[in-house]
């Protein structure tokens, strides 16, 4: 499942092809058949992210209240974006698709599709690439884009003149208004990477990217450490509730625990303010940096002999076996020798997924 730093480039994506545009909505599934014809010929005028949540913002034509495409990728969830000349990352990033948010000329580093797999198909997941999105070739006649017909499971079809989008086998896509949205941020926990977006707000606000109306960070990092401790459930089962922190799923989830050398079994209770704040912000930092390179990298250089991170983005689909297996520390890698003490990483399940540790790295704290 795509975790928080997905969730938000996929944002930034639909932000930089259709915010100010004019759409045409449809689902050629029919299962958000009503939802699409509410929205045919509406205007986008911003995305939003929180957590694993994906918000679509468009206006009636002539004004009047905004309402919101509300997705959940879920499991199997994907899009697929179609542009006239083949799709690469470079069209669909820079300015063949000129909108606000655009880099300039040339600029790929800073698309959002830098280092995804281009083409049909779906690259393997362990390999971590960006298996939700796929780019196809739409095609041309007398100089206009027609877009490829869409496959029969297409929940949600946006076009422009330029691209098509599509969205398949979602967990969630609603048409929803200014209060049930505002519902959904309220069952939300806290996301680092929306507090971190309120501190920039505050200093820099050029308008670009997704919208963000986020609390404090210091009232975030609060919640989230309060949450945390008012209970005996384990951290690890924690770290995966949505109402505690939004955005982390199962990898950021065991790499945090190892990286702050927590044993994903030890009480809620037991971890002390101190940790949380740094846990809160490794967080945030790892969700950063899956958002600028695409990939999961957690290791810190010292511990992988692998390329520096700014390659990693390009690296990650030609990895050599054992620079893959140096990306993480523990997740998926149960049996296998860990890269800090070179004892055997452990695997169990909780909150109904695998959770991967170090025993001899990571401790379970007591409660005092
Ligand atoms: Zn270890």
């Amino acid at each position: 499942m795509p975790e928080g730093h997905s969730i938000r480039r996929l944002a930034t994506l639909l932000d930089r092809l259709f915010t100010g545009r004019t759409v045409g909505a449809s689902s050629p599934q029919g299962r958000f058949s009503a939802g699409a014809a509410a929205i045919d010929g509406w205007t986008v005028t911003g995305t939003d992210a929180h957590g694993k949540h994906l918000f679509i913002e468009l206006e009636p034509p002539g004004g009047g209240e905004p309402r919101f495409v509300h997705i959940h990728l879920g499991l199997y969830g994907a899009w697929s974006f179609a542009t006239a000349d083949g799709g690469t990352p470079h069209a669909i990033g820079a300015p063949r698709v000129p909108g606000p948010g655009t880099p300039a000329s040339g600029d790929r580093e800073g698309s959002p599709l830098a280092g995804s797999p281009v083409g049909r198909g779906r690259v393997s997941s362990s390999q971590n690439a960006e298996d939700y999105i796929t780019l196809v070739a739409g095609g041309t006649e007398d100089g206009q884009f027609v877009p490829p017909e869409p496959r029969p499971t297409v929940r949600l079809r946006l076009t422009t003149d330029s691209v098509a989008a599509d969205l398949t086998g979602p967990a969630r896509c609603d048409l929803i208004d200014l209060g049930q949205k505002d519902a959904v941020h309220g069952r939300l926990g806290p996301d680092p990477l929306r507090a971190a977006d309120a501190r920039a707000d505050g200093a820099d606000d050029d308008g670009a990217g997704p919208d963000v109306e986020g609390e404090s960070p210091g009232a975030d990092v609060e919640r989230f450490v309060a949450a945390v401790r008012r209970t005996r459930r384990s951290i690890g089962e924690l770290l995966m509730d949505q109402s505690v922190i939004a955005g982390v799923g199962n990898i950021y989830r065991a790499e945090a625990l190892f990286r702050a050398r927590i044993h994903p079994r030890t009480e809620g209770r037991a971890v002390s303010v101190k940790r949380l704040h740094a846990m809160w912000d490794d967080i945030g930092e790892l969700l950063r940096s899956g958002v600028e390179l695409g990939v999961i990298l957690t290791t810190l250089t010292e511990d992988r002999p692998g390329p520096a991170p700014e390659t990693w983005a390009r690296a990650a689909e030609r990895a050599t076996e054992e620079e893959a297996d140096y990306r993480w520390y523990v997740y998926h890698r149960a049996g296998r020798r860990c890269h800090v003490c070179g004892g055997t990483v452990s695997g169990g399940v909780m909150a109904a997924r695998t959770v991967f540790w170090c025993a001899t790295c990571q401790k379970k704290l007591r409660a005092r």
